[in-house]
């Protein structure tokens, strides 16, 4: 009986009907009820251990490793004017009595992960979001930059890369706040009162992080390309973290140095429009970007504690029956603050739903064909540090055996879908979204697919899937309900304000878009585990190919040579369009085959799927390139990385973007033929023997 298990059909309504916003509450709150840093929340990886095993994943272990990274021993910031201090700052976001993981006595203080440490005293500069562009804005404006401190809004890229800005223009500090102009319609200045009173954000509020270069690898920075095990060689991390100190610190206390700054300096309105967005007027603020007058300077303390500490990864396998295809799903448990009801305990909540529900279909006899992996990685927010480790250890396996990686991070934290992924999964997730009601309907019946724009952004990087995407060549997904419309209440983010009581009250009241999301990847996960023929589609793949490189071509200005390089390229990629579409037939045609109740040769029938399989396995594969890019070798993907200036947003073709950014002929010609011998390997692969 066991043989004959459970249908498709019935596992399916198990993974929908089983997830319950109550259980999801109840782990939302377990999660965030105290502090589960990095290497500090070895209780919360056993407790996950062993509900999984209680869910009925059996075999569930910790796996663990030796990360290099940093923890705060002590801070300060203060204003001064002809050397007296005329403010300082508490760097503490206030203590609400509604919330209580606000208050616990061993809160972590504020501070940046892989930040340096560091004493500097400093005229200072508003250099608007810190991107590589805004710094060459103020040096064309005549804004001296060199000895200064940066003071900075969060956000545009990755918080990392304004502090490699602001180091390569000689400065030697940086100061970053959220500014309210960021934050949608309610704001204070709209009349909203902050939280915990209503859905503004709370002007102590302030936002921690990692400020590795993450651009330029992920991982831990002492182990780039190998795993982080006990005695391994430990490289050094010059040019891979910051050499000047920062500090996070909140609007309410960036005010003054924005105030002391009027008049001094051009003003931002006088920069280009991304400038404009300072929502800090009403407070008298006036975005003059300085630098502020001699007697007025910025003292900036940093004391940081470095570390090689053991962190754990919790990781639990239901075996399937062909043993060399293998569907992987996770998401991170560690958090800077005691809370992290969003991030990344919605995506914790979530999984663990989903594996409730695998358990429950196990417990009714239910037989997976592919093998599913699930992953709580410790040390994300470091810099992706587990779930990196993990890959650089496991690859030669996951190189064999991994069809797909799907990610939940920050999980619901508004009723907006935002989805990134490898275009041969497109398909299969607008699939998904189609068979799952929305918690959000108007009208009866609309799904999660009506009601989501069904953007799929390219494969960035900010989360676990990197190193799966761009170091391994694994297909990934990422997938939550986070991306913030300009009238959903402010989400805290890397804030003590994301809370399991803002959750409650503001994020996910009900937790049915936790439920949401359990019911979108669980199904994800058991489409790409159960169906005969893999649920991909290369075709998407193929013409995306082209999309990019029409994107690319744009950047080239038309009277340059290197328009002319690209010509072999786009002929690989036709060639690469016509035999993907043959393939996807061929694909429909045996999914048919395999569902049609009509007599045949089912050996021969399973053998061509089982072939097919293999081949759209290892299709993502075929663009890694072993030397990986020209600055930064440990991506390994030709087509997807995150941009060199960004983190975040991906670059496509990052290897060509960043050689015809640096007009270098040489290197684009060598990347045209790179990404053309990537794609005829995909060709190859394709057609048929
Ligand atoms: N998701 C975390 C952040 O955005 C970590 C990203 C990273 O270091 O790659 O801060
Ligand atoms: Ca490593
Ligand atoms: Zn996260
Ligand atoms: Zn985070």
């Amino acid at each position: 009986p066991a043989s004959q298990g459970l249908s498709y059909a019935e596992l399916k309504d198990i993974l929908r009907d089983t997830p319950d916003p109550m259980k999801a509450r109840e782990w939302s709150q377990y999660y965030a009820s105290g502090p589960h840093l990095c290497g500090k929340n070895l209780s919360q990886a056993e407790w996950t251990r062993d509900l999984w095993e209680e869910f009925g994943v059996k075999h569930s272990e910790i796996v663990t490793y030796d990360l290099y990274l940093n923890y705060p021993v002590d801070s300060g910031l203060a204003l001064l004017e002809d050397g007296k201090v005329v403010f300082k700052a508490t760097l503490e976001e206030d203590v609400l009595p509604e919330d209580p993981t606000t208050g616990l006595e061993d809160r972590i203080p504020t501070f940046h992960g892989y930040s340096a440490s560091g004493d500097v005293t400093a005229q200072y500069v508003f250099c608007n979001y810190g991107m590589y562009d805004d710094y060459e804005e103020l040096e064309k404006a005549g804004v001296d930059l060199k000895g200064k401190i940066a003071l900075v809004k969060y956000g545009g890229i990755f918080r990392g890369l304004k502090i490699k800005g602001a180091e390569e223009k000689g400065m030697v500090g940086v100061i970053m706040y959220d500014d309210p102009g960021d934050d949608g319609e309610f704001t204070e200045e709209h009349g909203f009162k902050p939280y915990p009173h209503g859905p503004a954000r709370n002007p102590s509020s302030l936002q921690r992080g990692s400020v590795s270069y993450l651009s330029v690898a992920p991982g831990d920075p002492t182990t780039q390309g190998y795993p982080s095990k006990p005695g391994v060689p430990r490289q050094s991390v010059e040019g891979k973290i910051p050499s000047v100190p920062s500090l996070p610190i909140s609007y309410a206390e960036a005010l003054p140095l924005l105030k002391a700054l009027n008049g001094h300096g051009p003003n931002a309105s006088s920069f280009p429009s991304s400038w404009h967005n300072g929502g800090l007027g009403y407070k008298g603020v006036e975005y003059s970007v300085g630098p502020s007058p001699e007697s007025s300077t910025v003292h900036l303390m940093n004391e940081q504690e470095y570390v090689i500490t053991p962190a754990w990864n919790v990781i639990g396998v239901i075996n399937g029956s062909i043993p060399d295809e293998v569907i992987l799903i996770g998401n991170h448990r560690d958090a800077w603050i005691a809370g992290g009801a969003g991030d990344p305990n919605s995506g914790s909540a979530a999984l663990n739903e989903i594996i409730r529900s695998f358990g429950k279909a196990l417990e009714k006899g239910w037989r997976p064909q592919r093998t599913i992996v699930f992953a709580s990685w410790d040390g994300e927010e470091y810099g992706l540090l587990g779930s990196t480790e993990w890959v650089e250890e496991y690859l030669p396996w996951l190189s064999d055996a991994a069809i797909a990686y799907v990610n939940v991070d920050v999980g619901a934290v508004s009723p907006n879908l935002r989805t990134s992924a490898a275009p041969v999964l497109n398909k299969a997730l607008y699939d998904i979204t189609s068979s799952v009601q929305s918690p959000n309907q108007t009208t009866k019946g609309q799904t999660v697919r009506d009601l989501w724009d069904g953007l799929i952004f390219t494969m960035g990087s900010g989360s676990d899937y990197t190193a799966f995407q761009d170091f391994a060549g694994i297909s990934c997904i990422d997938i939550g309900y986070s991306a913030q419309g300009p009238a959903d209440p402010v989400y805290h983010y890397h804030s003590n304000y994301d809370s399991f009581y803002w959750m409650d009250n503001f994020g996910d009241p009900g937790f049915l878009y936790h439920t949401s999301i359990a019911q979108v990847a669980g199904l994800l996960v058991a489409k790409l585990v159960e169906e005969p023929v893999i649920s991909f589609n290369a075709t998407d793949y193929a013409f995306s190919l082209e999309r990019y490189l029409n994107s690319l071509k744009e950047t080239v200005p038309k009277e340059d040579a290197p328009r002319n390089f690209f010509g072999a390229l786009d002929a690989a990629i036709e060639a690469f369009q016509r035999v993907s579409v043959a393939f996807d037939h061929t694909a429909s045609k045996l999914i048919d085959l395999a569902s049609s109740k009509k007599p045949g040769n089912r050996a021969e029938l399973y053998r061509s799927i089982r072939s097919l399989n293999t081949k759209y396995k290892l299709l993502e594969r075929q663009f890694l390139h072993a030397p990986g890019l020209d600055s930064r070798s440990w991506f390994k993907h030709v087509v997807f990385a995150p941009g060199l200036w960004t983190g975040y947003a991906g670059a496509t073709y990052p290897g060509l973007v960043e050689a015809v950014a640096d007009k270098n002929e040489t290197a684009i010609r060598k990347w045209a033929e790179i990404i053309e011998g990537a794609v005829h390997r995909a060709t190859d692969l394709l057609i048929p023997q």
